[in-house]
């Protein structure tokens, strides 16, 4: 008996050996897993942890993947997806979602409630999960302004913080640390008034460039904007292999069809080292690396 056994004695959760990682990312660049499932309950996916747990088998939870850089060399582990954990709902006037349901679904399920406060998130491609991992946010919203609880699992227990114990900053939470996984969440949204006009989706567009990115790659250093500190070090367009700081807006790496993850991930480098040269600034990446680089 082993973990691949143990696994296959686990219902719905859709497991696949030897995937290719890099292609569920937005990024499309990077190896293969060793092991990958999509558990279709949190029963199941609680199993897969517990028999990655019994195995002392290393296991990532991953959402859709769109702020992850997978290495060439791949991930040799159990990857959890959470994309098939998808439902939102109201109760009570809570809005309740687990946390594989896609942030513009879980927007576009606030505003038909005829409730207010989530608009801006609108085009983030990240799921719930995910979303709350990193306090993910645009245009002044992030997805912890109306969290009221945060339900989540820790060595097979359920733990549920309220919104004050979730540790929640720029691009921050506790979930960062703590090793939980965010299984759902409750969200107080207040009532609309008025009709509203959603121009998110728009703004994001003329803003951002599309391809295969992670977003934006480096956080913004206090009181400034690592786009402007990119574009001003002479980097617009820079490139490495396949990898090219975006022509649009300077915190974006675009991913061409035969790049490399290592060809981002030294752009990446070249980026901070340039920036801290010309600016004395030490950029931080927003992006998360997974496997060996
Ligand atoms: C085109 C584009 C635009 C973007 N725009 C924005 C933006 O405007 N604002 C912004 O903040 N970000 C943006 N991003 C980045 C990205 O969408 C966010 O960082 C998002 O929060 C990642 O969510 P995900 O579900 O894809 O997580 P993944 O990339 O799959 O995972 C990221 C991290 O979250 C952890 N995680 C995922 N689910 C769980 C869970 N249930 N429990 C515990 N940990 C979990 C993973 O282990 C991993 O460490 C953008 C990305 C792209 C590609």
């Amino acid at each position: 008996m082993g973990i691949v056994e143990s696994l296959r004695q686990i219902p719905d959760i859709n497991f696949t050996e030897d995937v290719n990682l890099g292609y569920r990312t937005s990024f499309g660049v990077g190896g293969r897993a060793k092991y990958y499932v999509s558990p279709e309950s949190v029963y199941s996916l609680m199993q897969c942890i517990n028999a990655a747990t019994s195995w002392e088998f290393k296991y990532k939870i991953i959402g859709n993947g769109t702020n992850i850089l997978v290495s060439d060399k791949g991930y040799d582990g159990l990857i959890i997806c959470t994309k098939n954990l998808n439902s939102v709902f109201l109760d009570k006037g809570e809005i309740i979602s687990l946390c594989g349901t896609p942030i513009t679904r879980f927007v576009n399920f606030v505003s038909g409630s005829g409730r207010t406060g989530a608009e801006g998130l609108c085009g983030i491609p990240a799921t719930v999960g995910g979303a709350i991992y990193q306090n993910a946010g645009a245009f002044g919203y992030t997805v912890s302004d109306f969290i009221y609880e945060v339900t989540c699992i820790k060595d097979g227990k359920t733990i549920k913080r309220r919104k004050n114990a979730c540790g929640f900053g720029y691009r921050k939470s506790v979930f960062q640390d703590s090793g939980e996984f965010i299984v759902s969440a409750k969200f107080r949204f207040p009532k609309r008034k008025k009709a509203i006009k959603n121009t998110f989706f728009e703004r994001r567009n003329v803003s951002q460039p599309s391809g295969r990115t992670c977003g934006s790659v480096f956080t913004n250093p206090p009181s400034d904007y690592a786009g402007r500190l990119i574009e001003s070090a002479g980097l617009k367009g820079a490139k490495v292999g396949g990898a090219q700081v975006s022509t649009k807006h300077a915190n974006f790496i675009v991913a061409s069809e035969n790049a490399a993850a290592q060809d981002v991930y030294l752009l990446i480098n070249e980026i901070k080292q340039k920036v801290y040269d010309e600016f004395g600034v030490r950029l931080k990446e927003e992006v998360e690396y997974l496997g060996e680089f």
